[in-house]
Protein backbone atom coordinates (compact mmCIF):
# COMPACT_ATOMS: atom_id res chain seq x y z
CA UNK A 1 0.00 0.00 0.00
CA UNK A 2 1.16 3.17 -0.98
CA UNK A 3 -0.55 6.30 -1.09
CA UNK A 4 0.45 8.78 -3.90
CA UNK A 5 -1.09 12.13 -3.99
CA UNK A 6 -1.14 14.68 -7.37
CA UNK A 7 -2.33 17.98 -7.35
CA UNK A 8 -3.71 19.03 -10.48
CA UNK A 9 -4.81 23.06 -11.53
CA UNK A 10 -8.92 22.50 -12.45
CA UNK A 11 -10.75 24.43 -15.28
CA UNK A 12 -13.86 24.90 -13.68
CA UNK A 13 -16.98 26.63 -14.96
CA UNK A 14 -18.25 29.92 -13.78
CA UNK A 15 -21.10 27.31 -12.09
CA UNK A 16 -18.48 25.18 -10.81
CA UNK A 17 -16.28 27.85 -9.08
CA UNK A 18 -19.94 28.45 -7.04
CA UNK A 19 -20.26 25.15 -5.91
CA UNK A 20 -16.65 24.51 -4.56
CA UNK A 21 -17.02 27.49 -3.00
CA UNK A 22 -20.57 26.61 -1.40
CA UNK A 23 -18.85 23.39 -0.14
CA UNK A 24 -15.70 25.36 1.34
CA UNK A 25 -18.00 27.29 3.05
CA UNK A 26 -20.06 24.11 4.04
CA UNK A 27 -17.16 22.99 5.48
CA UNK A 28 -16.26 25.78 7.70
CA UNK A 29 -19.63 26.15 8.93
CA UNK A 30 -19.35 22.08 9.71
CA UNK A 31 -16.17 22.64 11.37
CA UNK A 32 -17.21 26.23 13.31
CA UNK A 33 -20.35 24.40 14.66
CA UNK A 34 -19.01 21.38 15.81
CA UNK A 35 -16.19 23.20 17.72
CA UNK A 36 -18.68 25.60 19.69
CA UNK A 37 -20.69 22.16 20.03
CA UNK A 38 -17.51 20.86 21.72
CA UNK A 39 -16.59 23.63 23.51
CA UNK A 40 -19.76 23.67 25.36
CA UNK A 41 -19.06 20.03 26.07
CA UNK A 42 -16.13 21.27 27.93
CA UNK A 43 -18.54 23.59 29.99
CA UNK A 44 -20.73 21.10 30.48
CA UNK A 45 -17.53 18.29 31.88
CA UNK A 46 -18.92 16.31 28.98
CA UNK A 47 -16.45 15.35 26.59
CA UNK A 48 -17.33 14.75 23.54
CA UNK A 49 -15.49 12.36 20.51
CA UNK A 50 -15.62 12.80 17.29
CA UNK A 51 -17.83 10.53 16.69
CA UNK A 52 -20.41 12.28 18.70
CA UNK A 53 -19.22 15.35 17.29
CA UNK A 54 -20.16 13.95 13.50
CA UNK A 55 -23.59 12.97 14.92
CA UNK A 56 -24.35 15.94 16.94
CA UNK A 57 -24.11 17.75 13.75
CA UNK A 58 -25.98 15.78 11.59
CA UNK A 59 -28.77 16.37 13.54
CA UNK A 60 -28.10 19.71 14.37
CA UNK A 61 -27.63 20.48 10.33
CA UNK A 62 -30.99 19.62 10.29
CA UNK A 63 -32.28 23.19 11.32
CA UNK A 64 -30.33 24.67 8.40
CA UNK A 65 -32.49 23.67 4.89
CA UNK A 66 -29.73 24.73 3.02
CA UNK A 67 -27.07 21.87 3.89
CA UNK A 68 -29.27 19.15 2.24
CA UNK A 69 -28.05 19.95 -1.10
CA UNK A 70 -24.33 20.03 -0.41
CA UNK A 71 -21.84 17.55 -0.21
CA UNK A 72 -22.02 15.80 3.10
CA UNK A 73 -18.43 14.09 2.72
CA UNK A 74 -17.35 17.50 2.95
CA UNK A 75 -18.77 18.25 6.45
CA UNK A 76 -17.75 15.04 7.80
CA UNK A 77 -14.02 15.62 6.95
CA UNK A 78 -14.14 19.42 8.15
CA UNK A 79 -15.93 17.56 11.79
CA UNK A 80 -12.73 15.21 11.03
CA UNK A 81 -10.19 17.65 10.66
CA UNK A 82 -11.65 19.43 13.89
CA UNK A 83 -11.02 16.43 15.86
CA UNK A 84 -7.85 15.68 14.97
CA UNK A 85 -6.84 18.99 15.92
CA UNK A 86 -8.59 18.33 19.57
CA UNK A 87 -6.35 15.46 20.13
CA UNK A 88 -3.50 17.59 19.13
CA UNK A 89 -4.63 19.96 21.76
CA UNK A 90 -5.09 17.08 24.32
CA UNK A 91 -1.91 15.72 22.93
CA UNK A 92 -0.38 19.11 24.29
CA UNK A 93 0.65 19.37 20.53
CA UNK A 94 -0.99 22.36 19.83
CA UNK A 95 -3.12 25.14 20.95
CA UNK A 96 -6.74 24.59 21.47
CA UNK A 97 -8.48 24.91 17.60
CA UNK A 98 -9.22 28.09 16.64
CA UNK A 99 -12.73 29.01 14.77
CA UNK A 100 -12.69 29.55 10.70
CA UNK A 101 -12.75 33.16 9.18
CA UNK A 102 -14.49 34.05 6.26
CA UNK A 103 -11.04 35.25 4.52
CA UNK A 104 -8.89 31.73 5.79
CA UNK A 105 -8.29 28.92 2.97
CA UNK A 106 -10.58 27.73 0.95
CA UNK A 107 -10.57 24.09 0.95
CA UNK A 108 -12.60 20.82 0.82
CA UNK A 109 -12.33 17.09 1.15
CA UNK A 110 -14.40 14.34 0.03
CA UNK A 111 -14.06 10.89 -0.77
CA UNK A 112 -17.74 9.36 -2.06
CA UNK A 113 -17.18 6.19 -4.34
CA UNK A 114 -18.95 8.32 -7.29
CA UNK A 115 -15.80 10.06 -7.71
CA UNK A 116 -13.84 9.10 -10.84
CA UNK A 117 -11.01 10.13 -13.16
CA UNK A 118 -11.11 9.96 -17.27
CA UNK A 119 -7.92 11.52 -18.38
CA UNK A 120 -8.15 15.39 -18.10
CA UNK A 121 -11.21 15.62 -16.42
CA UNK A 122 -12.63 14.57 -12.57
CA UNK A 123 -16.46 13.73 -11.71
CA UNK A 124 -17.00 15.09 -8.30
CA UNK A 125 -20.15 14.46 -5.98
CA UNK A 126 -23.25 15.94 -7.00
CA UNK A 127 -21.70 18.61 -9.62
CA UNK A 128 -20.24 15.73 -12.21
CA UNK A 129 -17.69 16.39 -14.33
CA UNK A 130 -14.72 18.60 -14.37
CA UNK A 131 -12.06 19.78 -16.60
CA UNK A 132 -8.27 19.59 -15.13
CA UNK A 133 -5.07 21.19 -16.83
CA UNK A 134 -3.62 17.39 -16.67
CA UNK A 135 -4.14 13.85 -16.25
CA UNK A 136 -3.74 12.15 -12.94
CA UNK A 137 -0.20 10.60 -12.98
CA UNK A 138 -0.86 7.56 -10.75
CA UNK A 139 -2.71 4.34 -11.10
CA UNK A 140 -5.29 2.90 -8.47
CA UNK A 141 -8.34 3.20 -6.30
CA UNK A 142 -8.69 7.32 -5.21
CA UNK A 143 -8.77 7.40 -1.70
CA UNK A 144 -10.00 10.92 -1.46
CA UNK A 145 -9.55 14.58 -3.20
CA UNK A 146 -9.49 17.78 -1.69
CA UNK A 147 -10.16 20.64 -3.45
CA UNK A 148 -8.59 23.66 -2.86
CA UNK A 149 -8.17 27.41 -3.81
CA UNK A 150 -4.65 29.23 -4.38
CA UNK A 151 -4.44 33.03 -5.41
CA UNK A 152 -7.25 33.24 -8.24
CA UNK A 153 -6.73 29.30 -8.91
CA UNK A 154 -8.66 25.80 -7.89
CA UNK A 155 -7.17 22.87 -7.19
CA UNK A 156 -7.56 19.18 -6.65
CA UNK A 157 -5.27 17.11 -4.54
CA UNK A 158 -6.21 13.42 -5.35
CA UNK A 159 -4.47 10.82 -2.96
CA UNK A 160 -4.80 7.38 -4.80
CA UNK A 161 -3.58 4.04 -3.54
CA UNK A 162 -1.06 2.75 -5.85
CA UNK A 163 -0.57 -0.58 -4.31
CA UNK A 164 2.12 -2.67 -4.47
CA UNK A 165 3.33 -2.18 -7.97
CA UNK A 166 0.51 -4.92 -9.41
CA UNK A 167 2.01 -5.02 -12.75
CA UNK A 168 5.64 -4.56 -13.02
CA UNK A 169 6.71 -3.23 -16.26
CA UNK A 170 8.79 -5.41 -18.12
CA UNK A 171 11.52 -3.01 -18.34
CA UNK A 172 14.13 -5.58 -19.33
CA UNK A 173 14.42 -4.28 -23.28
CA UNK A 174 15.39 -0.56 -21.45
CA UNK A 175 18.43 1.02 -21.00
CA UNK A 176 20.00 2.20 -18.28
CA UNK A 177 19.87 6.13 -18.34
CA UNK A 178 22.43 8.62 -17.06
CA UNK A 179 20.79 12.34 -16.34
CA UNK A 180 23.42 15.29 -16.28
CA UNK A 181 21.38 18.61 -15.45
CA UNK A 182 22.46 21.83 -16.14
CA UNK A 183 21.82 25.37 -17.29
CA UNK A 184 23.01 24.81 -21.30
CA UNK A 185 20.00 22.06 -21.48
CA UNK A 186 17.91 20.95 -18.21
CA UNK A 187 18.67 17.60 -18.88
CA UNK A 188 21.44 15.87 -21.06
CA UNK A 189 21.21 11.44 -21.27
CA UNK A 190 23.99 9.44 -22.18
CA UNK A 191 22.88 8.65 -25.41
CA UNK A 192 23.04 12.41 -26.53
CA UNK A 193 19.35 13.51 -25.96
CA UNK A 194 18.93 17.18 -24.90
CA UNK A 195 15.97 18.83 -23.49
CA UNK A 196 15.51 22.37 -23.50
CA UNK A 197 15.79 24.81 -20.17
CA UNK A 198 12.61 26.92 -20.54
CA UNK A 199 14.66 29.30 -18.11
CA UNK A 200 10.84 30.84 -17.94
CA UNK A 201 12.31 33.99 -15.35
CA UNK A 202 14.26 35.33 -17.82
CA UNK A 203 11.97 35.24 -20.57
CA UNK A 204 9.72 37.36 -18.38
CA UNK A 205 12.34 39.50 -16.64
CA UNK A 206 11.59 42.63 -18.41
CA UNK A 207 7.73 42.55 -17.93
CA UNK A 208 7.85 41.40 -14.26
CA UNK A 209 10.13 44.07 -13.63
CA UNK A 210 7.89 46.92 -15.33
CA UNK A 211 4.68 45.66 -13.72
CA UNK A 212 6.95 45.20 -10.07
CA UNK A 213 7.86 49.16 -11.09
CA UNK A 214 4.08 49.97 -11.59
CA UNK A 215 3.16 48.19 -8.23
CA UNK A 216 5.60 50.49 -6.35
CA UNK A 217 4.00 53.68 -7.60
CA UNK A 218 0.33 52.88 -7.14
CA UNK A 219 -0.71 54.45 -3.57
CA UNK A 220 -0.44 51.40 -1.12
CA UNK A 221 -3.62 48.92 -0.19
CA UNK A 222 -5.56 51.23 -3.06
CA UNK A 223 -7.59 48.91 -5.26
CA UNK A 224 -5.51 50.16 -7.89
CA UNK A 225 -2.62 48.53 -5.92
CA UNK A 226 -4.71 45.33 -5.47
CA UNK A 227 -5.27 45.07 -8.94
CA UNK A 228 -1.55 45.66 -9.67
CA UNK A 229 -0.51 42.97 -7.36
CA UNK A 230 -2.37 40.40 -8.86
CA UNK A 231 -0.98 41.59 -12.09
CA UNK A 232 2.01 40.46 -11.00
CA UNK A 233 1.12 37.17 -9.22
CA UNK A 234 0.21 35.99 -11.86
CA UNK A 235 3.01 36.54 -13.71
CA UNK A 236 4.93 34.79 -11.14
CA UNK A 237 2.26 31.88 -11.15
CA UNK A 238 2.69 31.65 -15.04
CA UNK A 239 7.00 31.59 -14.46
CA UNK A 240 6.18 28.58 -11.80
CA UNK A 241 3.95 26.87 -14.53
CA UNK A 242 5.98 27.18 -17.31
CA UNK A 243 9.12 25.47 -15.20
CA UNK A 244 6.65 23.35 -13.75
CA UNK A 245 5.72 21.52 -16.99
CA UNK A 246 8.89 21.43 -18.47
CA UNK A 247 9.93 19.68 -15.54
CA UNK A 248 7.14 16.76 -15.54
CA UNK A 249 7.29 16.33 -19.51
CA UNK A 250 11.18 15.81 -18.87
CA UNK A 251 10.88 13.66 -15.87
CA UNK A 252 8.03 11.46 -17.55
CA UNK A 253 9.70 10.69 -20.81
CA UNK A 254 12.87 10.22 -19.08
CA UNK A 255 11.40 7.60 -16.91
CA UNK A 256 9.34 5.79 -19.03
CA UNK A 257 11.95 4.57 -21.33
CA UNK A 258 15.27 3.41 -18.31
CA UNK A 259 15.41 0.72 -16.61
CA UNK A 260 17.66 2.53 -13.75
CA UNK A 261 18.64 5.73 -13.92
CA UNK A 262 21.98 7.45 -12.91
CA UNK A 263 21.87 11.26 -11.12
CA UNK A 264 24.17 13.91 -9.61
CA UNK A 265 24.45 15.16 -6.30
CA UNK A 266 24.08 18.72 -7.00
CA UNK A 267 26.78 21.06 -5.47
CA UNK A 268 25.81 24.74 -6.06
CA UNK A 269 27.46 26.26 -3.74
CA UNK A 270 30.63 27.49 -5.20
CA UNK A 271 28.52 28.58 -8.37
CA UNK A 272 26.06 30.94 -6.23
CA UNK A 273 29.18 33.64 -6.10
CA UNK A 274 28.69 34.25 -9.68
CA UNK A 275 25.83 36.41 -9.44
CA UNK A 276 24.44 35.77 -13.14
CA UNK A 277 25.08 32.15 -12.57
CA UNK A 278 22.94 32.52 -9.68
CA UNK A 279 20.01 33.47 -10.85
CA UNK A 280 20.20 30.98 -13.65
CA UNK A 281 20.19 28.13 -11.24
CA UNK A 282 17.51 29.61 -9.38
CA UNK A 283 15.42 30.17 -12.76
CA UNK A 284 16.12 26.36 -13.61
CA UNK A 285 15.10 24.80 -10.23
CA UNK A 286 17.70 22.19 -10.68
CA UNK A 287 17.16 20.37 -7.10
CA UNK A 288 13.40 20.32 -7.91
CA UNK A 289 13.45 18.62 -11.25
CA UNK A 290 15.85 15.89 -9.39
CA UNK A 291 13.28 15.36 -6.72
CA UNK A 292 10.14 15.02 -9.38
CA UNK A 293 12.67 12.22 -11.53
CA UNK A 294 13.15 10.53 -8.02
CA UNK A 295 9.36 10.64 -6.68
CA UNK A 296 8.70 9.27 -10.38
CA UNK A 297 11.24 6.78 -10.40
CA UNK A 298 10.31 5.32 -7.33
CA UNK A 299 6.27 5.06 -8.26
CA UNK A 300 7.54 2.59 -11.38
CA UNK A 301 10.07 0.73 -8.90
CA UNK A 302 12.91 1.92 -10.89
CA UNK A 303 16.26 2.28 -9.18
CA UNK A 304 17.97 5.88 -8.90
CA UNK A 305 21.74 5.68 -8.08
CA UNK A 306 22.61 9.25 -7.36
CA UNK A 307 26.40 10.27 -7.45
CA UNK A 308 28.18 11.06 -4.09
CA UNK A 309 28.79 14.68 -3.87
CA UNK A 310 32.42 14.75 -4.34
CA UNK A 311 31.79 12.28 -7.67
CA UNK A 312 33.82 14.15 -10.40
CA UNK A 313 30.91 13.62 -13.47
CA UNK A 314 32.01 16.21 -15.49
CA UNK A 315 35.75 16.21 -15.04
CA UNK A 316 36.54 12.53 -15.63
CA UNK A 317 36.95 11.17 -19.12
CA UNK A 318 33.85 8.47 -19.69
CA UNK A 319 36.26 6.34 -21.87
CA UNK A 320 39.16 5.54 -20.09
CA UNK A 321 38.69 7.60 -16.91
CA UNK A 322 41.29 9.92 -16.56
CA UNK A 323 40.41 13.17 -14.65
CA UNK A 324 41.10 16.69 -16.27
CA UNK A 325 42.00 19.32 -13.67
CA UNK A 326 41.15 22.35 -15.65
CA UNK A 327 37.61 21.94 -17.28
CA UNK A 328 35.78 25.20 -16.90
CA UNK A 329 32.58 26.31 -17.14
CA UNK A 330 33.44 27.43 -20.62
CA UNK A 331 34.71 24.43 -22.32
CA UNK A 332 31.29 22.76 -24.01
CA UNK A 333 33.38 19.96 -25.02
CA UNK A 334 35.22 17.27 -23.44
CA UNK A 335 38.58 16.57 -24.91
CA UNK A 336 40.58 13.79 -22.89
CA UNK A 337 44.47 14.72 -22.76
CA UNK A 338 45.17 11.00 -22.44
CA UNK A 339 43.18 9.04 -24.75
CA UNK A 340 42.17 11.40 -27.17
CA UNK A 341 38.28 10.97 -26.55
CA UNK A 342 36.08 13.50 -27.53
CA UNK A 343 32.38 14.37 -26.48
CA UNK A 344 30.08 16.59 -25.56
CA UNK A 345 30.60 17.82 -22.05
CA UNK A 346 27.37 17.56 -21.03
CA UNK A 347 27.03 14.10 -22.86
CA UNK A 348 30.38 13.15 -21.23
CA UNK A 349 28.98 13.75 -17.78
CA UNK A 350 25.72 12.16 -18.40
CA UNK A 351 27.65 8.80 -19.86
CA UNK A 352 29.88 8.70 -16.37
CA UNK A 353 26.44 8.26 -14.29
CA UNK A 354 25.22 5.96 -16.26
CA UNK A 355 28.36 3.79 -15.80
CA UNK A 356 28.08 4.50 -12.35
CA UNK A 357 24.64 3.81 -11.91
CA UNK A 358 24.92 0.44 -14.18
CA UNK A 359 27.89 -0.59 -11.57
CA UNK A 360 25.42 -0.85 -9.12
CA UNK A 361 22.30 -1.80 -10.52
CA UNK A 362 23.52 -4.71 -12.12
CA UNK A 363 25.76 -7.68 -10.45
ZN1 LIG B 1 40.19 9.44 -21.79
Amino acid sequence: MAYKSHKITLRPTDAQKVWFSQQCGYARFAYNAALADFKDGLKADDFRSFIDLNNRFNQAKKAFDWTKGMDQRAALYAVRNLSEGIQRWKDKLNGFPKFKKRGSRKSYTTDEQSVRVEGKRIKLPKIGWIRMFQELRFQGEIIRVTISRTAHRWFVSIIVDAGTPNTPRDMRGLPVIGVDVGINSLATLDNGTQYENPRPLKRYERKLKREQRKLSRKVFLSNNWYKQKRRVERLHYRIACIRNDAHHKTTTEIVNCARAVGIETLKVTNLLKNQNLAKALSDSALGNFLEKLKTKAEVLGIPIVQAPQFFASSKTCSDCGEKKKDLTLADRQYQCDSCGFIEDRDVNAAINLRNLAVGQTEN
